[in-house]
């Protein structure tokens, strides 16, 4: 096993253990690629959904939010053209009994590759010590050239057999690059077949084509088609967006990898309609924002890349992912795409309503363009999870498991304990709970000693935690420990709503990431 794969065990141990992700219905042994989350997870999934309404809807003037529902007419997914392109690629292996999507295969292997040119850095970096240029090494050693041919080479056969849709010659790719199945270790693959990964079911009691409809794959088409209406309801002017947070479904063919892939998962989206010909310059301008709003809960930059799309999907003219270095390598955590005016143009074509913009300025009516982000927010709660998993030997021999969650981010951001479970330092405590809880989530513990006590906190990423002594009796005032550094500090009871507010509030993420766009602008 490798030290990947091994702190990713632990870390999915560690989310049932504590309450933050639970296999779906357990009890019946649970449902395949479906997942609950727990008193612990909930809290972490609420933040990250409040991070990110704030960033987009409170902080934009011209962003306003949505809740459409799951269920949307037939007629939808015919416009948008999920019924005709929804199609992952699939492969059997015939030894493994195994399923794979073809084209995740291919990406494996040039991530393979890839991986190769990385160790060839990291070898040269050793070599040359001072001296050593990265840029220059890159572009110079014969290795890292051969290989960076060998990708593009690959990368262009695969947009093509995408692009032509043809699954023989995705077989013979596969083929030729001599691609093993994972699990047996052999080349013996099936043909490649497509697969739609629409979830259909029929709509009240009588069966047959007319009543069936699906359940939602994206978010984003019940932002399209109340497009008019909140347009016109809100008064919108152009450029505006439209954010919505909610579940979408997709039968995906291979869902191993925990909540990175997942049958039933949520979205975060926005879809923000502009003027045409202004797709690139706003393209540019998400890209740099949306990277931002990651890197300010500050795992640094290098765990995130963009990858420019090999295939565009059939509605957009620039597409790219943000890549998160998950435990088992680069993947996609957000999309970001030029959507064109595709969406709203067949809406229009198969509504037969006119669903137009009234640009005032140039006395002229047009379909808007529409630029997308897209984040899944299981994929975004396991980034977080995983990055913030850690295990730490402590000066007196012990260990600590620690969740390093950005503390804006942490399901429960103080935990008050009284030092003894007597002397009235309980009443005490609750005292300062009350006052706590009226801004925070907390929770109240006075079983163990205050060491257990702190490890448990720890295990849940509590960034706060309290203490009432006999001493708090007579000064009004409490210890007060950090969870990373494991400081403590005396500190005056009502001194203790800012000194928490100012440090774990939402809005210290959101100050981060204007801090980073600023930088960026300067630079
Ligand atoms: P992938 O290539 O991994 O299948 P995608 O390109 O189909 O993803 P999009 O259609 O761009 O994904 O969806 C936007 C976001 O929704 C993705 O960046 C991802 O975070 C999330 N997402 C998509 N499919 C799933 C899934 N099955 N489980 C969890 N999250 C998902």
């Amino acid at each position: 096993m490798t030290k990947q794969d091994d702190h990713f065990k632990k870390v999915i141990a560690h989310a049932k253990e504590f309450g933050f992700v639970f296999p779906s219905s357990e009890i019946y042994d649970g449902l395949s690629a479906t997942y609950d989350y727990g008193q612990n997870g909930v809290e972490l999934k609420n933040n990250i959904k409040d991070y990110w309404w704030m960033s987009m809807v409170q902080m934009h003037d011209n962003i306003v939010g949505l809740d459409a529902a799951i269920f949307m007419h037939p007629t939808t997914w015919k416009a948008s053209g999920h019924i005709d392109a929804f199609n992952d690629p699939l492969i059997d292996n015939r030894d493994s009994k195994k399923r794979y999507r073809a084209d995740v295969l291919v990406e494996d292997f040039i991530g393979k590759i890839q991986d190769k040119i990385e160790k060839e850095v990291i070898k040269g970096k050793k070599r040359f010590g001072e001296e050593f240029s990265e840029k220059e090494f890159r572009s110079t050693n014969p290795n890292i050239i051969r290989r960076k041919g060998q990708i593009e080479e690959i990368e262009s056969r695969l947009k093509l057999v995408l692009e032509t849709n043809d699954l023989a010659a995705f077989k013979d790719l596969i083929d030729e690059l001599g691609i093993v199945c994972p699990i047996s270790g052999s080349k013996n693959w099936t043909e490649v077949r497509q697969f739609n990964l629409m979830f259909g079911t029929e709509l009240g009691s009588v069966a047959g084509e007319a009543s069936k409809i699906y359940l939602r794959p994206e978010t984003a088409q019940g932002i399209f088609v109340n497009y008019l209406n909140v347009q016109k309801t809100g008064r919108m002017k152009l450029p505006f967006g439209i954010a919505q947070i909610g579940k979408a479904f997709r039968n995906e063919i291979v869902a191993r990898q925990f909540i990175f892939r997942m049958r039933e998962f949520e979205q975060m989206e926005m879809q923000f309609f502009i003027k045409p010909g202004t797709q690139k310059d706003w393209y540019e301008y998400w890209k740099k924002t949306r990277m931002k709003w990651h890197e300010s809960l500050g795992f640094g930059a290098d765990q995130y890349r963009f990858h420019d799309h090999i295939k565009l999907a059939h509605y957009a003219d620039a597409a790219c992912d943000i890549e998160f270095k998950f435990p088992f390598g680069f993947k996609e955590l957000e999309g970001i795409h030029s959507r064109t005016d595709f969406d709203l143009g067949n809406h229009e074509k198969f509504s037969g309503k006119k669903i137009q913009y009234f640009d005032a300025e140039q006395n002229q009516n047009y379909v808007p363009y529409v630029l997308e982000t897209s984040i899944g927010l299981d994929r975004m709660f396991l980034a977080v999870l995983s990055k913030s998993f850690c295990e730490e030997l402590l000066d007196d021999g012990t260990q600590r498991v620690v969740l390093k969650i950005p503390p804006a981010l942490a399901p429960v951001k103080v935990a008050v304990f009284p030092l003894l479970k007597k002397d009235g330092l309980p009443e005490k405590a609750k005292q300062v709970l009350n006052i706590l809880k009226l801004d925070v989530n907390c929770q109240y513990e006075e079983k163990d000693a205050i060491g257990k006590r702190y490890r448990r906190q720890d295990a849940i990423g509590t960034p706060y935690c309290v203490t009432v002594d006999h001493e708090s009796l007579n000064d009004n005032s409490v210890t007060i420990r950090e969870r990373d550094s494991m400081k403590q500090e005396r500190i005056a009871i009502d001194k203790l709503q800012k000194y928490i507010g100012d440090r774990v509030s939402t809005k210290s993420l959101v100050q981060n990431m204007d801090r980073l766009l600023e930088n960026a602008v300067l630079n």
